[in-house]
């Protein structure tokens, strides 16, 4: 693959494994690729920009990184944590209802990164035991109620005495986003105020093992096995006390501490992160097949959704075809998807004009809107399908 972009100096290179701390050398790529450096979608015509991508696997460890990591401040300007459907909004009552058996032991609850504060106003109006709910957020854009208080700050930063009436941590898809995971652990295990965890992941094994173009990218910068991501906590004095898979989209944990736990040797079993790119790059003939196909019948090309998804099909498998990108989000559509300037629609208008070619690209989230298209067979084009069914 060749790389023409001008890279800024806006990102920096990772050396040592996050798990093991081993020095990395085994690159994926023989060259680096380009990777926009934003997920968001935009209506500026600003330049966007792209910062060199490849992975490390560790040869100890077996834990996948990128080789690459983007200053923050330009991946997080704009808050695109903006999901629609029913997939979000179901995970927080699923992870709510999970609490229901621990709540008795639950004083006052910490939650790490929240921009809106969703699952908390649902804790909240559920459990009136819970009589402060501490959310540590630099950028927190929502509702506040009353029972919030918002620690504008990384948690790394915020001093163990400000939170010290809790004893409950929440992160929801939040601590894959960290370029130094084991700190985070680390600076809880050292907050001995903290008996109990509760860790939303995404279930990156899954997306790994169903071709789902979602497990590392500027944003989730390292892949861990959902063992792995167990033993990690086990070793920093969390023992896991229950886990459950939700939607092939999340993996649920609850960690109680417990300072008698033997340390275990940290290794990730599932780690054919080589497999997984080979397969998302095998598909790319299928994709202009179907591509060109369509456009022989002057059939518009969509992809769903206006998301990392897309964009990290689009810069893995170099694909410029597309006409528009399908969304329902209010907040994406008429906007450009960042680092392709490619128009998001609305899927709901959009999913039925006989004009329009679909390929579907949304992993789990496939399911919610597959059934509301009726269009030939021949426009429909699922990737990401479940290898179980
Ligand atoms: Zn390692």
């Amino acid at each position: 693959m060749k790389n023409n972009k001008d890279f800024f100096v806006m990102y920096y290179s990772r050396t040592n494994c996050i798990l093991c701390n081993n020095l990395l050398n085994h690159v994926l790529f023989e060259n680096d690729l380009s990777i926009p450096i934003a997920c968001y979608c935009k209506s500026d015509n600003n330049e966007d920009v792209f910062i060199p991508y490849n992975i490390y696997t560790c040869s100890i460890c077996k834990t996948s990184q990128t080789k690459y990591l983007g200053d923050l401040n330009i991946i997080y300007k704009y808050n695109h944590a903006d999901s629609t459907g029913n997939i979000m909004e179901n995970l927080h009552k699923k992870v709510n209802t999970f609490l229901c058996k621990y709540i008795r032991n639950i004083t006052n609850i910490t939650e790490i990164g929240s921009s809106k504060g969703i699952l908390s106003s649902i804790i909240l109006n559920t459990y009136n035991s819970i009589e402060k709910y501490y959310i540590v957020e630099p950028s927190f854009i929502g509702k506040k109620e009353d029972k919030q208080i918002i620690i504008s700050e990384f948690f790394e930063n915020v001093e163990y005495n400000v939170y010290e009436d809790s004893n409950t941590i929440i992160m929801s898809h939040v601590f894959e986003h960290f370029y130094n995971p084991k700190e985070i652990v680390n600076v809880i295990k050292n907050n001995t105020n903290i008996e109990y965890i509760l860790l939303v992941w995404p279930d990156l094994e899954y997306y790994k093992d169903n071709n789902i173009y979602h497990v590392l990218n500027t944003e989730h910068t390292f892949y861990i096995d959902n063992n792995c991501i167990k033993d990690l906590f086990n070793n920093n004095s969390f023992e896991m006390i229950e886990q459950l898979k939700y939607a092939n989209h999340s993996v649920i944990y609850f960690f109680k501490r417990n300072h008698n736990l033997s340390t275990i040797n940290l290794y990730n079993n599932n780690h054919s992160i080589k497999n997984y790119f080979d397969d998302l790059l095998n598909k790319k003939d299928d994709i202009l097949e179907f591509i060109r196909l369509n456009k022989t019948k002057g059939k518009k090309i969509c992809i769903f959704p206006a998301s990392v998804h897309t964009q990290f099909l689009i810069m893995l498998l170099e694909i410029n075809d597309f006409d528009f990108i399908l969304d329902n989000s209010p907040n994406k559509i008429g906007k450009y998807i960042y680092g392709y300037n490619l128009e998001c629609i609305s899927f709901e208008e959009n999913c039925n004009n006989d004009n329009h070619a679909i390929i579907l690209n949304g992993g789990c989230f496939n399911d919610e809107v597959i059934k509301k298209i009726n269009l030939d067979k021949k426009q429909c084009l699922v990737l990401s399908i479940n290898k179980s069914i």
